[in-house]
């Protein structure tokens, strides 16, 4: 059963790097630091909208130490438009002010140090430790990844932190940065919350949940 599992993995991997071989982190970023503030302000958001305050937001604050600089009010004020502005600005000043007093302002690069940052759940250390170290520490699970999970059959699970344990033991290890990236690539392209296009889809002949195979249209 997992042989298999892991066997359809990676053929479907195989299908969706030839389909999207430019599939990478959509949030922009020049450093770790960067990228660790940029993924505190994705939650509940889009990042094409994050990815608009952050070009202003970056030049503004540079270190932790610029956003202590400012007032939370000054803060919210800057990224009010990612929604949840008020605990974002708890959450960034607070991960500013233990970067300082614990990392000498630098991000650490492990699970157990990340989490310990104020706003840093699991999914934002692996979005860091993935995409500005280059360290497979697990496997980032967001709506995109939860979604096709389910249809694709690889974990019936509701919570990121179970759907990521699914999902673990079937991605190879060299591919879990890039899994997920490759994943949000094909659910904003193709496979949509919302009718799926199951007959321009390149895993169709993998997936259990095709709307070609079953005639009911897949849930979301
Ligand atoms: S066949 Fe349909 S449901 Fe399955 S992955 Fe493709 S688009 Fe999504």
């Amino acid at each position: 059963m997992l042989t298999e599992l892991k066997q359809r993995v990676r053929k479907i991997l195989r299908l969706l790097k030839r389909a999207y071989p430019d599939a990478k982190c959509s949030l922009n970023h020049s450093n770790a630091f960067e990228l660790l503030i940029a993924t505190i302000l994705s939650a509940q958001c889009t990042d094409a909208r994050v990815n608009i305050v952050t070009q202003d937001l970056f030049r503004k604050y540079r270190k932790p130490e610029d956003y202590l600089k400012v007032s939370p009010t000054e803060l919210q004020q800057d990224i009010r438009t990612t929604g949840f502005f008020r605990n974002k600005t708890t959450s960034i000043q607070g991960a500013a002010k233990a970067l300082i007093e614990d990392y000498g302002g630098e991000v650490p690069h492990t699970m157990d140090e990340l989490l310990e940052l104020p706003g840093v759940a699991r999914k934002t250390a692996n979005v860091v430790l993935g995409n500005a170290f280059g360290i497979s520490a697990g496997v980032v699970v967001d709506t995109h990844v939860t979604r096709l999970s389910h249809r694709l059959g690889l974990s019936s699970q509701k919570t990121a932190e179970k759907i990521e344990q699914d999902l673990i033991p079937i991605v190879p290890k060299k591919d879990w940065v890039i899994f997920p990236h490759l994943i949000i690539a094909h659910g904003r392209a193709i496979c949509k919350a919302r009718n799926p296009l199951c007959e321009e889809c390149v895993v169709e002949k993998l997936c259990p949940s095709s709307f070609l195979k079953t005639g009911v249209m897949p849930e979301s």
